[in-house]
């Protein structure tokens, strides 16, 4: 049996990103086991719209380090076309705040108000006593491509990287988590990261660890046009509705727009409806913020879904009750923007848990928390 330092189970953007810092960080020998394409899932559909505004403290600041890093790796597919988040009144006051932090983390900002807005070249109407929060190094990323690409930078730093394995099992003896299992191989490693985004949580069932994050969909839809113009990525805070302009490789361009759905909590994974009610009022909810549209050109034609977990929140860390395993993943609707900031922290983890050290960057459903390992 092939022994490994670190294992990490999911080739989407979490699993590589967090391959990528491990090798960074020369962690040990690293395996990552994906059981059918390299970025063929979530990844696959995600918008990859990369901004830091967020309501939430933490996630603003593990977003943070990811628009860092994108505007730093040379290889990274990333459009910097900005972001505009159109907020409510009391987060106005809170974006001040984090406005400050940023500032410190030398990422720009803007506030500015409804008139300073339309003012803007971007071409987008604002009402009346709306704030909204410009972020100039904010854009989207081909997520996909991103995925692939670190996976390639990691190999080439030496890491081992297996497709089309089938689902992979955790293998444990008793309380310990010892490798995993394919259809035909079996691997040895003593830590296994968990980084199967939806199917997280079919991989720990095995051990009946309580570690679930509730995942919600998202209703993203596609109009294709014939002349879009790269628009800053935009989020309206105030409507749920978010979208970006972009310049696909065929040539063609698109608007993608995506409107948060009322109540999904009973549907299930996978193909799911999604209600004409909801897609024209993405619709009219992005054709009021950009009036130059012909909304006669949007062909409406795709669809995606996303998981997406109950208030952003996500796992990371060590499972309780475990020796060998840890979390990664949860954050679905917002994880390509979190994607930096969780590999920082799972290589922290990883290596302080492979040096026997007390880990302390841990965050279970989305609360920091300390993690004590057994030193036994
Ligand atoms: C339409 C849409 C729009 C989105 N827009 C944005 C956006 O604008 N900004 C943003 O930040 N995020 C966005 N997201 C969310 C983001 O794309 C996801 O949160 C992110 O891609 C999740 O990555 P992941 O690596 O956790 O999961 P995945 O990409 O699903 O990767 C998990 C991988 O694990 C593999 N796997 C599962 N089980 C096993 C097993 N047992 N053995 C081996 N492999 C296994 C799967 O095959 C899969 O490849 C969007 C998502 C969608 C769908």
């Amino acid at each position: 049996m092939k022994q490994f330092d670190v294992i990490v189970v999911g080739g989407g953007i979490i699993g590589a990103s967090i391959l990528y810092r491990l090798m960074e960080k020369h962690v040990g020998k690293c395996l990552l086991v994906e059981k059918s394409e390299i970025a063929g899932q979530t990844t696959h559909a995600s918008a990859g719209m990369v901004r830091v505004f967020h309501s939430d403290p933490l996630l603003a600041q593990m977003s943070a380090e990811t628009v860092r890093f994108l505007n730093q790796f040379p290889q990274a597919p990333y459009h910097r076309t900005g972001s505009v988040s159109i907020l409510s009144e009391s987060q106005a006051r809170y974006a001040e705040k984090l406005a400050g932090y940023l500032k410190s983390a030398r990422i720009p900002t803007r506030l500015m108000d409804a008139r300073q807005a339309n003012d803007s070249p971007w071409g987008m109407h604002f009402r009346p006593k709306e704030k909204v929060f410009f972020e100039s190094q904010a854009g989207w990323v081909e997520a996909a491509l991103l995925t692939r690409r670190l996976i390639a930078e990691s190999v080439r730093a030496g890491a081992t990287v297996l497709e089309n394995q089938g689902n992979c099992m955790l293998h444990t003896e008793g309380c310990e988590v010892t490798g995993v299992r394919t259809q035909r191989r079996q691997f040895g490693a003593k830590l296994v990261i968990n980084a199967a985004g939806p199917w997280a949580e079919d991989l720990l069932r095995s051990l009946g660890a309580p570690l679930g994050v509730k995942y919600k969909s998202i209703q993203a839809n596609y109009y294709e046009l014939e002349q879009a113009e790269c628009l800053p990525c935009f989020f309206d805070y105030t409507q749920k509705t978010y979208g970006c302009g972009r310049a696909l490789q065929n040539g063609t361009q698109e608007i993608l727009v995506g409107v948060a759905l009322t109540d999904t909590s009973e549907l299930p994974l996978g193909e799911q409806p999604i209600s004409l009610t909801d897609r024209e009022r993405a619709f009219d909810l992005v054709a009021q913020r950009i009036p130059k549209l012909d909304p006669s050109k949007w062909t409406r034609s795709r669809r995606r879904l996303d998981a997406y977990s109950e208030a952003k929140r996500g796992n990371l860390g060590l499972v309780p009750g475990y020796q060998g395993v840890m979390a990664a993943y949860g954050w679905g609707g917002t994880a390509v923007k979190l994607s930096r900031g969780i590999a920082n922290r799972a290589a922290q983890i990883a290596e302080d848990y492979l040096q026997r050290r007390s880990i302390t960057h841990s965050i279970h459903r989305g609360i920091p928390c300390q993690t004590e390992i057994s030193l036994s």
